[in-house]
């Protein structure tokens, strides 16, 4: 007997009709005798409907009263799916975060899991019960209920599999698993068999939209294996596991891209010490988050240009903050350009592997694709181009990379 944490996401709750398949699915890991903890995400769409709303109330909607609608949705799918597995004649009972109790702390709206109470449920499945969880929702120590960021219920998932110490961790979606790229704008994106947690991680945070970021980085930290697979097909998917358990490795595992990027450069600084800092304190203190950075000087060594990567949507507000601070930095010009796309390769086999980096280049190069600025860690490499060449790029470089 096993005890496993089922994760399904909104694509496969999305009628009431494929809430009445997932519970057939549940109820035949049931019959196979084990033990099952299952989290649900909301109906598709039903968490977009909620934040449109409370949009239309306000554009700064308070952030604790958010927590509680946004966490409606998945409301609605537990009972719904409980209610399906009840009639198929399996016992079975919804949990809401704070009725476990998930605690989080009071970072509303993005909040991190603390601890989670395993009593009541772990008697509960140990009597053949089936315990379905909202994901994406927790509570705070104010006793208030609090949400995890978008995608939140994979973290959920991680969660339940480490603190109920459960033999697996399974991700239902309504792809086959983790693809080398995605398959809306590369039809010859191939399912991956085995991925490594830094691997993914790096997939996720540049734009992958299979698994959550928060929740790849906590399975990393507490190595619990993930398995992504089909609602649909039943086929085995994706294992995320630790590097070392994979053996035969590609240079390049997979390809990522995120649009709605844009560039400013600062023109003419002066080049001294405490000016990249100038530069950045104003915009990190509004939560402006900085993507890349690249800064070069001129030949005299005496002025430097500062250029850096934002989402699309803070451009305004970063413009202006840079022109309040037009006295301090005393800068020649700023520029800026929006629409650009971040396209990724990544691929932990590239820390032994030379030639990557100019391969990459080429194969762009080749396709008159420009690049407006890069960057790199061990394991990938990011360039920033027009976002209209997105789709030829990703396309170029599966195929230079031997993913097709
Ligand atoms: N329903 C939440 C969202 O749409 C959480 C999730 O789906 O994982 O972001
Ligand atoms: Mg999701």
């Amino acid at each position: 007997m096993k005890k496993l944490t089922l994760k399904f996401g909104g694509t496969s709750l999305n009628t009431v009709d494929q809430i009445k398949k997932v519970a057939n699915i549940v109820k035949k890991r049931h019959d196979e005798g084990n033990q099952i903890i299952v989290i649900v995400s909301a109906m598709a769409g039903a968490t977009n409907d909620l934040m449109s709303k409370s949009k239309s109330i306000s554009k700064n909607f308070d952030n604790k009263e958010l927590d509680v609608l946004l966490s409606s949705g998945e409301q609605v799918s537990c009972s719904l799916l409980s209610g399906a597995l009840i009639e198929l004649g399996i016992k079975a009972r919804s949990w809401l975060g704070w009725q476990i109790p998930i605690f989080t702390n009071k970072n509303y709206t993005s909040s991190q899991i603390i601890k989670i109470n395993t009593d009541e449920i772990s008697n509960f499945i140990s009597k053949k019960g089936v315990a379905v969880i909202a994901g994406f929702q927790g509570v705070s120590e104010e006793f208030r209920i609090t949400t995890l960021g978008r995608g939140g219920s994979d973290l959920s998932a991680v969660a339940v599999a480490k603190f109920f110490q459960t033999d697996s961790c399974e991700i239902y979606t309504d792809v086959e698993g983790v693809l080398t790229t995605d398959p809306s704008i590369n039809e010859k994106a191939k399912k991956i068999e085995k991925i490594s947690y830094e691997e993914m991680l790096e997939m996720a945070s540049l734009g992958a939209k299979v698994m959550q970021p928060n929740a790849v980085q906590t399975s990393m930290i507490d190595n619990i294996p993930i398995h992504v697979r089909s609602t649909f097909s039943g086929k085995p998917g994706t294992k995320i596991i630790s590097e070392n358990e994979i053996d035969n490795k590609k240079v390049i595992t997979g390809i990522a891209y995120s649009k709605g990027n844009a560039k400013v450069s600062i023109v003419g600084v002066v080049d001294k010490p405490g000016v990249a800092a100038d530069v950045f304190e104003p915009i990190g203190k509004n939560n402006i988050n900085i993507d890349m950075v690249i800064q070069n000087t001129s030949l005299d060594g005496k002025n430097a240009n500062i250029t850096f990567t934002i989402k699309q949507e803070d451009l305004n507000k970063t413009l202006s903050i840079i022109k309040k601070s037009k006295e301090k930095l005393n800068y020649n010009k700023i520029t800026h350009d929006d629409k650009l796309a971040k396209v990724s390769i990544i691929g932990a086999g590239m820390i032994s592997e030379s030639g990557v980096t100019h391969k990459m280049f080429r194969s762009l190069a080749d396709e008159k694709i420009n690049i407006l600025a890069i960057s790199t860690s061990e394991i990938k490499i990011s360039v920033l181009i027009k976002e209209e060449l997105t789709q030829r790029a990703v396309k170029t470089l599966h195929k230079a990379f031997g993913l097709n």
